[in-house]
């Protein structure tokens, strides 16, 4: 599999050199500020239509992803990296004929974000097995950090370092800590979490250094984060197919809109699929892109679906390569939906009193937008499938006021609720983060 820069003429990327590099080269051809995308996607159908419920998640990532980088990546090894990456599964919960819940938050940290990470780590540490090391470097926030910390724990070869803006830290086990013998290095940034990322980008971009270090970073610029989450899409499928009446939707709760994007890298191989429905609260002037029209990002309305209060989605320019080169296709494949605060909280109740399902807020934003979706379609049943993408007792207090239920914590995500303390303090500079690093090795 190759990957192409979304700016410029830069040169195609092996798999291993996007997933290293993290992004394409500002230099001859490319233009500073391009994100990878795959430059051709393989139809990949004789490989997961055959299929079924009998296929454990682990035996469905090994297959696609050696199918998918094939001389790159041998059948082994694909099995290696499935196994190391999941010890939890995608759960597909049939609601009804017209609705599904794909429940995506069983991992270390209860949410989706874990299976993109969980793959990337595994797959650095294969890509470089006792051969050479990478310093994985990362801006980070809330659980998106500790699922970071917790899929590279341990990993043989990969440095991690985690930037943090002002805040406090959580969830990442002391023994992981490179003071204490471990491989993850947290270092608050005195500043803001956009701050944070552009560090990561400067220090990518400081070639003598990163090349030195061998950098690259866990974010979503890092495109082999967002493709594994393809997998998912497909474990739904090959579990639905067999009570599929009609046309197949999904819906998915949209921020920073890789989830939706990974659901139309499944859809390109091959999966058959009528469209997507991307779930926005108020934060929704991404809305008028999708429809046809020209992006003017908003100013920030905070919301109770915490994670989907985004203005300016960090993929746009991966979405826009989508509609660049077929505009009309994916104006009927995707489906923008606005969905209110109150609307959200009606679907928790909603969701419980029909179904007995407890849905955090993100999930309910999809939950509402299924149900407003037309079900009969040139009269053939619709069936949509909705991502829920969190556990809901992370939002417990707002879960629980509109279920009238409790939503019990497992006791898995519970440490991730133990402080810790950062190994550095540093400005936003670049010379500040590259002494930290170096005073850690
Ligand atoms: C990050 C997040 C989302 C948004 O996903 P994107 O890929 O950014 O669109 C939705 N729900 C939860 C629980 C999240 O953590």
């Amino acid at each position: 599999m190759r990957f192409k820069s979304t700016r410029g003429t830069a040169p195609e990327a092996s798999f291993k050199d996007a997933a290293l590099r993290c992004l394409p080269p500002a230099g001859p051809g490319g233009i500073p500020g391009g994100l990878y995308v795959p430059s051709t996607v393989p139809d990949m159908r004789q490989f997961f239509l055959h299929m079924d419920e009998k296929t454990s998640y682990p035996e469905l990532v090994a297959t696609l992803a050696s199918s998918l980088l094939q001389g790159e990546f041998n059948p082994l090894s694909a099995a290696r990296v499935a196994e190391s990456a999941f010890n939890f599964e995608p759960e597909l919960i049939r609601l009804d004929n017209h609705f599904s819940l794909l429940s995506l938050y069983n991992g270390p940290t209860g949410t989706f974000k874990d299976f993109g990470v969980a793959f990337l780590a595994a797959v650095l540490e294969e890509l470089l097995k006792n051969t050479s090391s990478a310093m994985i470097i990362s801006a980070a926030r809330g659980d998106t950090g500790i699922s970071m910390a917790r899929a590279f724990q341990g990993r043989k070869g990969l440095t991690t370092v985690l930037l943090y803006p002002r805040g406090t830290i959580y969830g990442i086990e002391s023994g992981s800590l490179a003071s204490q013998g471990g491989n993850i290095i947290p270092i608050q940034v005195k500043g803001t979490y956009d701050d944070c990322q552009a560090l990561v980008t400067g220090i990518i971009n400081d070639r003598p250094f990163a090349e030195r270090y061998n950098v690259t970073s866990a974010n979503t610029i890092n495109p082999i984060r967002l493709l594994p989450q393809a997998f998912y899409y497909l474990y739904a499928f090959i579990r639905a197919k067999k009570y599929l009446l009609g046309d197949l939707f999904f819906s998915v709760p949209s921020g920073n809109f890789g989830n939706l994007i990974a659901g139309l890298y499944a859809w390109k191989f091959g999966m058959p699929v009528n469209g997507f429905i991307a779930a926005m609260n108020a934060n929704n002037a991404f809305g008028e892109f999708i429809r046809g029209g020209v992006f003017t990002p908003h100013s920030l309305v905070p919301t109770n679906s915490p994670a989907l209060d985004i203005t300016q989605p960090s993929n746009y320019e991966r979405l826009a390569s989508f509609y660049k080169e077929s505009p009309a296709v994916m104006r009927s494949m995707v489906f923008p939906a606005a969905i209110s605060n109150d609307e959200t909280v009606a679907a928790i109740k909603q969701a419980w009193n029909e179904y007995h399902v407890l849905l955090d807020p993100h999930s309910a934003v999809a939950f509402a937008a299924a149900g407003k979706f037309p079900r009969l379609k040139d009269g053939s049943d619709t069936h949509t499938v909705i991502l829920a993408t969190g556990h809901p007792a992370k939002e417990a207090e707002l879960v629980n006021a509109a279920s009238g239920q409790t939503a019990a914590l497992p006791e898995k995500l519970l440490v991730m609720r133990k402080r810790c303390e950062p190994i550095a303090l540093i400005d936003p500079h670049l010379d500040a983060l590259e002494g930290a690093i170096a005073s850690c090795l």
